[in-house]
């Protein structure tokens, strides 16, 4: 009798396979790849996923175990999902065992049976069907449609470069339709601030089959009925935030990203992927088109676009007769501030306000102030763990740390120099709200972070009764910067447009111009056009005159030369190797210890570091990375497979957290 081995991907960090030996009995098809089995795992009991079968095992076979219970009768994961799965081990050198474990919705991880269960029965607003909704397309969304719908059978990727307000969503809609008629499911990703019920109700109302969305406010068993529901072909629309990319789509026709540019689509953490890139591999699997689209586009893909990877479509102005908003700049340069506002802008509110519009404030810092100062010894509070100044809140009354959980009661004397003399400075969102009320009582303000829409529904709350003009004056953090339109905001001003000229991170600026037009994205209608204003002590900056001027893409080629003569990204391919641990020689010694072994691996790339991450410090961790650099793809991703197995090995890697990010989108 020939012995057949089962390889199985166990979810475990190690970056490989185990073998197994079948159940004695278990008929052939019971250990397809792609189903689930029990194993056993040191001491453990894990769920792994069949990936493949083979004759000769890594181990001697008197050392293979057997394989303890076979989960499924047929695949859970479906052959493309599994192919992207080794995709991404291979790409982003990670444990095909924690990848496939993370494609898979939380029950069938823990070993629950993949069938439909009961749900809690759950209202749920259906807005009636409407065809008569759909809009008569402008020439330039008619080209669009046109372009994607005449490749709906082939793989190609397609950059949707429109301006906000220009109908990006509307030919979505029109393209999803022909997709549809075909008998085709539909997959769109959107960032995690985008899945907002207005969107779901949109795309409900313009079509009559089921739309699936998988949002975090939904049970682990409704997960897993919509995941269902989905693999069986059944519902055919899946809208969704970055793991929505591993849904599995029996019949999956086209992919649609939307704010192709939002950094939520980077697993930040464990998976380190990009759910955008992901994506465009997935449609090329699958043999289909894929949308990109937004009004800022990554410089990444403005590039790819440039080489012509992508199809570049352009909607340069906005849907109907809308206007697109002026951009005034003021100099806040000498001014004297109250709270941060300068006489210009609350002159400019008073007048917005009188003709009964609304007024938007964005100010991306949450808290009453940033700093709590000693005006006698220059003293600040600093958060223990993190290195970090802490925030004051008035709500709480308490001083919180932004980067850790740490919370702590409100000093009454310097615990320097013991004088009553702390000082609240700078100016949050709260203290923005307060002396708000001050200059405008007989307004309502509504304030909206993440302090104020915690509580479940209460941001569905504040933005129905903006909707309905309850609210004359709207203050927000970046939260407000994305996917909702307000029409009767006919002022939209940053407080503080200085924060992206002083950080270390070299995409910054790209992060600066892309909030800026997202925020002014917000304002405006077809006979009231919008009125951005921008506060700054750098009112010259010509790449701000170009982002006001010119318009996004000269910016983004600015920028791109910018990377080009600095050999950043995309002009470049980095990784980065982070480590932390409590005590910093720990840190030190593996990074030094890895640099040592990828310098005697004979590569020639850049390799920089050691060196502290820019928060040196975080939760009591020490925190130092290595940086990556190559001129080739290729060339990163061949040193990278050499040089994991040895790192590996590195004795020291015990005593500290690392992990490897491959195109890091954040450099913290
Ligand atoms: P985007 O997704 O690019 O921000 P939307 O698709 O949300 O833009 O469209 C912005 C606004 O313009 C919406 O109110 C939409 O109803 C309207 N609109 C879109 N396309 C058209 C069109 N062809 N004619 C008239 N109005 C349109
Ligand atoms: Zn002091
Ligand atoms: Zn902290």
């Amino acid at each position: 009798m020939h012995m057949k081995i089962l390889r199985i991907a166990v979810p475990t960090p190690l970056r490989q396979y185990f073998d197994y030996l079948p159940l004695e009995n278990a008929a052939e098809q019971a250990c397809a790849v792609g189903v689930r089995v029990r194993v056993p795992f040191q001491r453990r009991e894990l769920i792994g996923i069949v990936m493949g079968h083979t004759l000769t095992a890594d181990v001697a076979p008197e050392r293979l175990k057997t394989v303890l219970e076979v989960l499924d009768t047929e695949p859970v994961l479906s052959g493309d999902v599994l192919q992207l799965c080794l995709w991404a081990a291979d790409y982003y050198h990670d444990a095909i065992g924690e990848i496939v474990a993370n494609a898979l919705p939380v029950l069938l991880r823990q070993g629950k049976p993949c069938q439909p269960g009961r749900t809690k029965k759950r209202i749920e607003e259906i807005p009636a069907f409407d065809p008569a909704l759909q809009l008569n397309l402008n020439p330039e969304q008619q080209v669009a449609v046109a372009q994607v719908q005449a490749a709906l059978d082939v793989f190609q990727v397609f950059l949707l470069d429109g301006v906000t307000g220009s109908g990006k969503t509307e030919v979505y809609l029109q393209v999803i339709q022909a997709v549809l008629q075909a008998g085709k499911q539909v997959l769109v990703l959107v960032p995690e601030i985008g899945l907002t019920p207005q969107t779901i109700q949109r795309f409900r109302a313009r079509f009559a089959t089921s739309v699936l969305a998988l949002h975090s406010g939904l049970t682990e068993r409704e997960r897993l009925n919509a995941w269902i529901a989905a693999k069986s072909g059944q519902a055919q629309i899946i809208i969704g935030t970055r793991s929505a990319v591993f849904t599995p789509l029996p019949h999956l026709g086209l992919i649609i990203v939307d704010e192709e540019h939002d950094l939520s689509f980077k697993q930040q953490d464990g998976f380190r992927y990009h759910a955008r890139d992901m994506a465009i591999m997935r449609a090329h699997l699958n043999k289909i088109p894929i949308v990109l689209g937004s009004a800022t586009p990554a410089l990444e893909t403005m590039f790819n676009a440039q080489q012509g990877k992508f199809r570049y479509v352009c909607l340069p102005h906005r849907a109907g007769n809308a206007l697109l908003p002026t951009f005034h700049v003021v100099d806040i340069r000498n001014q004297t501030l109250e709270q941060g506002l300068s006489p210009t802008l609350l002159q400019m509110m008073q007048e917005h306000l009188a003709r009964d519009e609304q007024v938007m404030l964005f100010l991306n810092r949450r808290g009453y102030a940033p700093v709590l100062l000693c005006h006698a010894c220059g003293w600040m509070v600093d958060c223990k763990r993190c290195d970090m100044r802490m925030t004051y809140h008035k709500s709480t009354a308490r001083l919180h740390c932004h980067h850790c959980e740490m919370q702590k009661k409100i000093p009454v004397v310097c615990e320097a120099c013991g004088e009553k003399t702390l000082q609240a400075v700078g100016v949050g969102t709260e203290r923005l709200e307060d002396v708000l009320k001050k200059y405008f009582p007989k307004h309502s303000i509504a304030r909206i972070d993440r302090d104020n829409t915690q509580r479940k529904g209460s941001m569905e709350k504040l933005l129905t009764n903006i909707q309905a003009g309850l609210h004359h004056i709207l203050i927000g953090t970046q939260m407000l910067a994305k996917g909702h339109h307000f029409p009767n905001v006919t002022l939209v001003a940053i407080v503080d447009a200085d924060g992206g000229f002083f950080s270390s991170d070299f995409r910054a600026f790209e992060r600066m111009g892309q909030l800026l037009l997202q925020v002014a994205g917000r304002a405006g209608r077809v006979n009231k056009p919008g009125k951005v204003v921008m506060q700054t002590h750098h009112p010259d900056h010509p790449l701000l005159f170009q982002l006001f001027n010119d318009r996004y893409q000269q910016f983004a080629s600015t920028l791109l030369q910018e990377r080009a003569a600095a050999c950043l990204p995309p002009y470049a391919h980095i990784a980065l190797v982070r480590a932390e641990a409590f005590e910093d020689k720990h840190v030190l010694a593996f990074l030094t210890e890895a640099k040592t072994l990828m310098q005697a691996a004979g590569f020639s790339l850049q390799i920089l570091g050691p060196v502290p991450a820019p928060m040196p410090r975080r939760a009591g961790r020490y925190r130092a990375q290595l940086l990556l650099q190559a001129k080739q793809r290729a060339h990163l991703q061949q040193f990278l497979k050499q040089v994991l197995p040895d790192i590996e090995k590195i004795p020291s890697k015990h005593r500290v957290r690392w992990s490897l990010d491959v195109d890091p989108v954040e450099m913290f």
